[in-house]
């Protein structure tokens, strides 16, 4: 039905224009681009890439995206500061309390099923993603797409993954994800995906295992900036390499830990008040048993470092707190600091790093980097949330975004023609 309406209103609107009384230059109809004449976008996410590691040691490549393109200050993640909200708050423009991705690990009352980062079901189980990802709205505007990893992509959200998918395979090596891509944006163009997005699991992990600032984590800064060399020489050769846009985000920062500087909350709380705990390190959630929310809160209110917020009264700046998915009491340690419970404490898994704090720990800050046509050169993007990413990679690719928690007016200062 859409395209025989839009070839009628196309139609009258060349028979008004005809018999206005508009010069005959301005009477042309207005070609929209052609197909090989529209936008790329490309989309990496380097985890835990913290806002300010690539001051650590020389990275070359990014710097390039930033003399050439925009850099982010910092890049404020969503709360919880956790992988899944974080990449699918990016894929949506909306914060985890609205997309139902709460956590790394929640338990789904209206699905009567628990979800976690390592079970495959979960993962893949499109019931548990609202909102609608930037994939899902390309393809439902005839767009092709494609990823190589992106939380979301491996469930049919809205019965819809991109057209090109695959499952999560940890160990699958960075420089083929990105040769992968490469190949994609020489597809035939019939099939050639003008949105992809991709994911390297670093340095989250050698953030998590040494810290943000030990030596190893600076080799791996290193190892990503010229995996992002790689990137930026492939796509000079591309015969469409000036139709494409690059941007490089991160899903959070990381905040370093001690096993010196750790709060066993459930000592200040009585088995019996507690129906569940859920979460990681330094965030959980807690439900209590009925009756028991306000002992558990007040038992909790002096416990040093941390804080701890009856669901319906968390402060309104994290925008979290009435997703029926979340329990009805969230904790959260102060930066630096951890929370554990003593069943299997390990002091070893309490010393490098750890992100998943208050978005407004610097530590948990994430970056942007951009370059492309739609971007200026050598612009500084003031920090902005990660909600704004979905509608700004919308308006680069000419789509109608979905509602959502983000605002262009927020990141439109980054594009040549805002
Ligand atoms: P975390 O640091 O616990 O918030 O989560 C980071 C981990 O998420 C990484 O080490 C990845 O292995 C894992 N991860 C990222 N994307 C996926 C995915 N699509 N499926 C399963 N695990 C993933
Ligand atoms: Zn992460
Ligand atoms: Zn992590």
């Amino acid at each position: 039905m859409k395209p025989i309406r839009f070839k009628v209103a196309f139609i009258l609107t060349l028979m008004v224009s005809g018999c206005s009384f508009f010069p005959p230059s301005l009477q042309k109809p207005q070609h929209p681009p052609t197909d090989d004449q529209k936008p790329y976008v490309i989309m990496l996410s380097m985890d835990g890439f913290r806002w300010d590691y690539a001051s650590k040691v020389p990275t070359p490549n990014l710097d390039y995206v930033a003399a050439n393109g925009v850099k982010a200050e910092s890049m404020t993640p969503s709360f919880p500061t956790k992988t899944f909200p974080n990449h699918y708050s990016l894929a949506t423009g909306l914060y985890p309390d609205h997309h139902g991705i709460i956590q790394n690990t929640f338990y789904a009352n209206d699905l009567q099923a628990g979800y976690s980062i390592g079970n495959r079901d979960a993962v893949e189980n499109g019931a548990f993603y609202g909102g609608e990802p930037i994939w899902v709205t390309a393809d439902k505007q005839g767009m092709k797409t494609a990823s190589y990893f992106w939380v979301g992509s491996e469930a049919p959200v809205q019965g819809m993954h991109p057209d090109i998918w695959k499952p999560y395979q940890h160990n699958f090596p960075f420089e083929n994800r990105v040769d992968s891509v490469m190949a994609w944006l020489q597809l035939p163009e019939n099939i050639r995906p003008h949105l992809i997005t991709f994911y390297f699991h670093e340095p989250d992990g050698v953030g998590h295992r040494e810290g943000p600032d030990s030596h190893q984590t600076e080799e791996m800064i290193l190892r990503l900036d010229s995996l992002v060399g790689r990137i930026l020489s492939g796509l000079k050769k591309l015969s469409i390499k000036d139709q494409v846009n690059l941007i490089i985000v991160s899903d959070h920062g990381m905040g370093p830990v001690s096993p010196n500087r750790v709060v066993f909350f459930e000592d200040y709380l009585k088995p019996a008040w507690i129906d569940t705990f859920l979460g990681g390190n330094p965030t959980y959630l807690l439900q209590p048993n009925p009756g028991f929310t306000d002992s558990v809160l007040n038992a909790l209110s002096s416990v040093p470092h941390m804080k701890s917020w009856k669901k319906s009264a968390i402060p309104e700046r994290l925008h979290y707190g009435t997703n029926p998915r979340i329990y009805d009491v969230v904790l959260v340690a102060d930066s630096a600091w951890s929370l554990a419970l003593h069943k299997g404490f390990t002091p070893g898994r309490y010393s490098g790093g750890t992100h998943g704090y208050d978005n407004a720990n610097a530590d948990m800050g994430a970056i942007f980097y951009a370059l492309g046509p739609a971007f200026k050169s050598g612009y500084i993007q003031p920090k902005f949330s990660n909600v704004d990413v979905y509608g700004l990679v919308a308006k680069i690719l000419g789509l109608q975004p979905a509602p959502y928690d983000g605002n262009l007016d927020d990141v439109r200062g980054m594009l040549k023609q805002p």
